[in-house]
This record gives C-alpha cells, sequence and structure tokens, in this order.
C-alpha cells in the first residue's frame, strides 16, 4: 500500500492506530519496493477526459472525474443515464455510436477503455499508445498506464489510497478507515490556513519560524477550535497570536474527557485525538488502563482518583491544578470515566476555569448507564417496558441514602443508580417501602463492558443478599425494572465470567 497524498505528516498517531487496529503490514514512511504507479495530483480544469464505454463502471469513473474540472467525452452505443448527464453537465459529448480509432486524438489528456469487450479495450489502449495519451483499461488494471485509487476528500485536502492494482478492496478498507479517522472539519482547517498564509508568511520571514507556528496552530488550540465547528473563536485567536507572535504559544487548554465505562473501544475519536497531543493528564481510578495505554508516551500523568468515601487529590485542589498547568501553556486532559456531565463533577471542574478564561473544551463520554446496559443485554427503554429512565445516585451519606422514593417508583419507567454498590439494602427497602413490588426486576452490573463484567439478575427484593454473596466490587451500576428480564433474550456479550442470575433459573 501506498500512501499517496495525505492531510497528515507521515506516520501521525491516527495511521499508527489505523495500523495497530487493522494489523496491516503497513509503511507509509518508507516505501520498499520501487511504486509501480507515482502518485501525483493533477490539475484538470478544462482537460478532456474519453470514456469508452457507457456501463456501470464507466458510470463510476465519470462520478470520479466529475468532482474535478475535467471535461467528460462519451462514446458507447448504450450509456446509462448517469454518464450521459454528467457528460453533458461537465461540458462535454456523449457520442452514441460504437467506438473507431479516429475518436482517440491529441485532444485528450485521458483515456478509460471501459467496454465489456476485453479485446476491443486492448484496440484502444494501442490507438492511445500510438499517440502517448494515457490510458486506463477496467479489464485489465496491468496494462493501465494509471489507476483511480479510493479517495477521501476534505475540500481542499485529498487523501488517496492505492494497492497499486493489487486488491482494491484492501485499498477500499484501508480509505473507510482512514476516512472514519480524519474529521470532516479537516477542509475547513486547510480552509482557514490557506486564509492566513499570506499574513504568516509576512509575520515570520524566517521559513523555520514560520514552520514552527504553523505546527503550534494545526495541533494546538485554534485547529481545536475548527474541530469543534467553533471558526470564529479559531480566527480571532490566530490573528492574536499573529499580534503578539512572541507570545503565540502562550496560552494552554483544558480538554474535559470522557473516557467511557471501561471498554477502550467506547473512545470517541475526538477524545483519542486530544489524547494524544495531551501533555499532561489528570485522571480518575475509574479510568481503565488500555485507555491510559493511548495516552501519549511523554505526557505527564497525575492520578487524582477518587475512592468512593475519599478523594485521593481533593476537588478544589484538581480544580486549581487545571488552572496552573494550563497557564503554564500546556494542553491538559482531565480525563474521567463515563461521561463528564453525568455524576462526574465535570461542571464544576470547568467552572474556575471559565472564571479565568481557560479555554476548554468538554469531549462526552458513553456514560456507565448507556455501556452496562448496552453490554448486558438490557435496554433502557422500551416500548413494552419502560417509555422513559431515570438516572440517580445511591451515595451513601451520613449512613443513608436520600432519594426522591415516590419519584421513583412509577409505571413503566426504568431506575439507573450510579454509585449504589453500599446503599443496595437500604434502597432495596426504600423502594418495597413506597410501593415497588417486592418480585420487580433488578440486576447490579459490575465493571460493566470490560473482560470481568459480571451480572447480578434477580429482583429488588432478592438482589442485596444475591450480591453480597457474591462478593460484587465496584464500579457497579444498578438497573431496575421490567425491562431487566430481556437481558436473557438479548444477552450477547461474552465477558470472562458467569452470569449470576438467580431470577432467571429454568
Ligand atoms: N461520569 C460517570 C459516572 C461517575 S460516578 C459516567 O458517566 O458513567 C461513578 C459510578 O459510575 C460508579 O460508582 C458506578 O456506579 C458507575 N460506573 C462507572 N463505570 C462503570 C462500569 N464500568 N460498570 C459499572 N458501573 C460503572
Amino acid at each position: 500500500m501506498d500512501l499517496i497524498q495525505g492531510a497528515i505528516s507521515p506516520n501521525p498517531p491516527e495511521i499508527r492506530q489505523a495500523r495497530h487496529i487493522i494489523d496491516y503490514p503497513l509503511n507509509f514512511s518508507i516505501i520498499l519496493r520501487p511504486m509501480k504507479y507515482l502518485p501525483l495530483m493533477v490539475n484538470m480544469s478544462d482537460r478532456r477526459f474519453l470514456i469508452v464505454g457507457g456501463g456501470n463502471i464507466a458510470t463510476r469513473r465519470a462520478r470520479i472525474i466529475s468532482q474535478s474540472g475535467a471535461l467528460i467525452d462519451v462514446v458507447a452505443k448504450n450509456a446509462t443515464e448517469e454518464i450521459k448527464n454528467i457528460s453533458i453537465q461537465k461540458g462535454g459529448v456523449y457520442i452514441e455510436r460504437s467506438w473507431t480509432a479516429e475518436d482517440i486524438t491529441e485532444d485528450y489528456a485521458f483515456v478509460i477503455a471501459a467496454t465489456d469487450d476485453h479485446h476491443l479495450n486492448q484496440e484502444i489502449r494501442e490507438a492511445c499508445l500510438a499517440l502517448n495519451i494515457p490510458v486506463n483499461v477496467i479489464t485489465d488494471a496491468s496494462s493501465s498506464d494509471f489507476t483511480f485509487p479510493s479517495t477521501i476528500y476534505r475540500s481542499p485536502m485529498t487523501i488517496a489510497v492505492s494497492s497499486g492494482s493489487a486488491s482494491p478492496l484492501l485499498a477500499r478498507l484501508l480509505a473507510e478507515r482512514i476516512n472514519a479517522l480524519i474529521p470532516d472539519s479537516y477542509g475547513r482547517l486547510a480552509g482557514m490556513v490557506g486564509k492566513y498564509r499570506h499574513v504568516v508568511r509576512e509575520t515570520f520571514a524566517n521559513p523555520d519560524d514560520r514552520k514552527h507556528f504553523w505546527g503550534k496552530v494545526l495541533r494546538g488550540t485554534v485547529a481545536e477550535h475548527v474541530f469543534s465547528g467553533n471558526l470564529e473563536d479559531a480566527e480571532a485567536l490566530l490573528e492574536h497570536y499573529l499580534d503578539k507572535p512572541e507570545h503565540h504559544i502562550g496560552v494552554g487548554e483544558v480538554y474535559l474527557i470522557g473516557a467511557g465505562p471501561g471498554d477502550p473501544d467506547l473512545l470517541t475519536f475526538r477524545a483519542y485525538r486530544l489524547l494524544q497531543q495531551s501533555q499532561v493528564v489528570l485522571y480518575d481510578r475509574l479510568v481503565s488502563k488500555p485507555i491510559l495505554d493511548m495516552v501519549s508516551s511523554k505526557a505527564k500523568m497525575i492520578h487524582v482518583g477518587k475512592r468512593r468515601s475519599h478523594h485521593a487529590v481533593p476537588q478544589a485542589n484538581i480544580n486549581e491544578m487545571l488552572v496552573e498547568y494550563a497557564k503554564k501553556g500546556l494542553r491538559v486532559a482531565r480525563l474521567k470515566g463515563g461521561d463528564p456531565f453525568i455524576f462526574g463533577r465535570g461542571g464544576e471542574e470547568i467552572e474556575k476555569l471559565a472564571e479565568q478564561h481557560i479555554p476548554f473544551q468538554v469531549v462526552p463520554g458513553i456514560t456507565a448507564a448507556s455501556g452496562c446496559a448496552s453490554y448486558s443485554g438490557i435496554p433502557l427503554t422500551h416500548r413494552d417496558h419502560a417509555q422513559s429512565v431515570r438516572f440517580v445516585t445511591g451515595q451513601l451519606r451520613d449512613g443513608t441514602v436520600n432519594l426522591p422514593w415516590c419519584q421513583l417508583v412509577v409505571e413503566n419507567q426504568t431506575v439507573v443508580i450510579y454509585m449504589g454498590l453500599d446503599g443496595l439494602p437500604i434502597i432495596s427497602e426504600k423502594l418495597i417501602t413506597h410501593g415497588m413490588p417486592p418480585d420487580m426486576p433488578a440486576s447490579l452490573i459490575e465493571q460493566g463492558t470490560t473482560p470481568d463484567q459480571r451480572i447480578h439478575c434477580a429482583t429488588i427484593s432478592t438482589l442485596p443478599a444475591l450480591v453480597e454473596q457474591a462478593s460484587a466490587k465496584p464500579p457497579t451500576l444498578l438497573i431496575i425494572g421490567t425491562v431487566v428480564e430481556l437481558h436473557r433474550k438479548l444477552r450477547w456479550f461474552r465477558e470472562n465470567t458467569d452470569i449470576n442470575d438467580s431470577q432467571f433459573v429454568e
């Protein structure tokens, strides 16, 4: 595989990760064998393409070519409506007859032999060779002068992936991977760079300074503003840097990132990208090891994890640390389990940043309720069971749990309780006293979404004893409601441990 042109430098983290995911023996920076096809980007404005043939493949090629400024002529006895339209729209002509050798003229920059007759395609090729016109033969890639790579387009950025005609499918699969890793907004970023190119050139006369400046801009807060759709802030910040070139990297930024419930595959692309570029990472106990392994090895890692009854680092100090590091001009990730805005104190942590005008952004994560529900086959809502779902925290305070019990004992509602393990006996008792049927299905999910996930299913009256006997360990999540019954039918995730299922024994 040869990466033809990239919006990305050789071997950036995204590509390293792609290599890790797909496990192909890729090497983008060192090309070991000579390239059969030399990657070039050709300006096709007002140049002519001839397509001989009007079937489906010819139409697909026309569709791709039509994205450039080329004129497209088509010669074919039969052609799809689409290729006819493309040809006309692109200022070309559709000639409705069989091909003749006179059709190949020096007016054409490129020709595609796209008939379904292999011999005819070879004749077209011969005619092109005689005039030195590069030709693509759809029935014989090996005798083609050029091929069509899989492309990923983020206007004006274009990435093309080619397998050198060995396996177009493999090239397409890789292009799909790259496509998923590169935000749409890369195009917007390129557009902005284009707009400021001249000003930056005037501000930084020295090419090394310029390179350094753009490196910081493209990897830093300006780019992140563009990715989060904040073009105005991005431009304002860039202009601010240009006003004071000597301080242009002075301001740090904080990323409040949700790491999801445990399975590293549930991390968002955005979270992954920001983690890769963070210089300091403050993380909680709930963040799983495989996710911590994704952080750049150069980053300073600080564990500020909390245990249930005490904080390893008091909340006020965490807030303070975020401010301090950002003020030093560093990119700081505050990495939290699940979603930072669901029982995650995310709001408190960024309040201080907002007061001090430190740039920050929030990256949502998959909250434990979504993760545990999916990985245990318990839909939180279901037309036959629950039309609403309620998330509450069951944390013990002064030996008791304070919850609006009456609002939790409602028909057709699923109740999800975070931090409810210690308070489970009280929760069970209170729900029953407030009218919940004692045989209401209830489950406790331990270490949800990880290979150590354990699911304990019982009823609201029997769950505390079952969980006690199983010595369940945090983090655990309680799901209460008739949706729990669906677990037996909808379970799909095969964890390492057994299901502790007292209610559903056949
Ligand atoms: N912000 C987090 C919640 C933090 S509170 C989120 O959105 O998920 C911590 C509680 O989340 C734990 O006590 C537990 O109830 C729940 N939790 C987090 N990860 C979990 C997991 N993998 N399995 C079960 N419960 C989990």
